[in-house]
């Protein structure tokens, strides 16, 4: 296979509504990486992630849980630090200062939203970027812009190219159209996918909520990525056929019928769209699964990355990371 995915299997845009199975391609991801922690871990070095949960909202509450569960499961390291809702903003500096300085820690991720009193963009800049996992510090963020490899991309957008590659979608000059420009999926998404190696070297579209007639440009997608947090946003009039459509939505929508009382839907109207797409992810069990799996992966690069710059400042012979 070429490095650039030249050589790859194209979608067939014959086939009709395959589903994208994150949950499989997370969980074949997360047995790969067991299998590096526990080589890491023969030579001495165990990955380790710290989370710092500031209040009690409830879903960052789950998501941390997962996190640090997924942490166990593949043999590393994962805590948390939980800190109630009225922490000051220079508390969080310290524990972060502390998470800095801890040669134990390889990843740092401060769950967001934080409460009020805390600027995020103060909080993500004090992370140190080589343990900066989450990939949100402006010097990773700049990494990524110009296509330098040895920084950290974030998760989401991560797990979505990822998923691209392990389902066998060739993104070589395909016309990507990705709706939603956040600095957590949409910028980074169109960062990844515009670089030139596998998994890229797209032509790449960013629609936002003042793009004009959103579907004259969804229409002209090969590959659809769907990011703006509403629900049937994107309908079956909006794609053309044999689109590979990649929903990143999680909305939450009332549902007698459901014990919650509601329902997680994605922001593409599943069932009208499935039979026209070529491959599409379904909401749950798509890029979610994709976002916990790519955080690992960042873990265990920080991990290596780390262990060598220690063994080289000791004179030792460095590996390749
Ligand atoms: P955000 O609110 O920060 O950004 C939404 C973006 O969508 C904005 O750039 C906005 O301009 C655009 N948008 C909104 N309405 C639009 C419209 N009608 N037409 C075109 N563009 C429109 O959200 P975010 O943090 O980027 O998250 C987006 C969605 O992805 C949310 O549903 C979120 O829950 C989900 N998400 C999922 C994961 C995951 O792991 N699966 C991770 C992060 C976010």
């Amino acid at each position: 296979m070429l490095a650039d995915g030249a050589g790859m299997d194209d979608s067939r845009p014959e086939e009709r509504g395959r589903l994208i199975d994150g949950t499989a391609t997370a969980r074949k991801i997360r047995d790969r990486i067991a299998i590096e922690v526990a080589e890491l871990a023969r030579d001495g070095v165990v990955p380790g992630l710290s989370v710092i949960l500031v209040g009690d909202d409830p879903a960052s509450a789950v998501y941390v849980a997962s996190k640090e569960r997924a942490c166990v499961e593949a043999g590393m390291n994962g805590s948390t630090i939980r800190l109630p809702a009225d922490t000051t903003q220079d508390t969080l500096l310290g524990h972060v200062r502390a998470l800095n300085d801890d040669p134990a820690v390889h990843g740092i991720l401060v769950q967001m939203p934080l409460p009020r009193q805390i600027v995020p963009d103060t909080v993500i800049r004090a992370i140190d970027p080589a343990k900066d996992v989450d990939g949100f510090h402006p010097i990773n963020v700049g990494k990524l812009l110009i296509g330098e490899e040895d920084g950290f991309a974030p998760c989401t957008p991560a797990g979505v190219q990822e998923l691209l590659i392990e389902s066998g979608v060739n993104t070589l000059g395909k016309d990507i159209v990705l709706i939603g420009r956040s600095n957590i999926v949409g910028k980074p998404m169109a960062a990844l996918l515009l670089q030139d190696h596998l998994g890229a070297n797209a032509t790449v579209t960013i629609c936002h909520r003042y793009t004009r007639d959103l579907a004259s440009h969804t229409r002209r997608a090969d590959i659809l990525i769907a990011a703006a947090g509403r629900p049937k946003l994107v309908t079956a009039e909006m794609v053309k056929p044999g689109v590979v459509v990649i929903d990143v939505g999680i909305n939450r929508v009332p549902d007698a019928t459901a014990k919650r009382g509601y329902r997680l839907v994605g922001d593409v109207d599943f069932e009208g769209v499935r039979p026209i797409a070529s491959q599409i992810t379904p909401v749950p069990g798509g890029v979610g699964p994709m976002t916990i799996a790519m955080l690992l992966k960042n873990t265990v690069r920080a991990a290596r990355m780390q262990s060598s710059r220690m063994r080289s400042a000791r004179g030792a012979p460095v590996e390749a990371v």
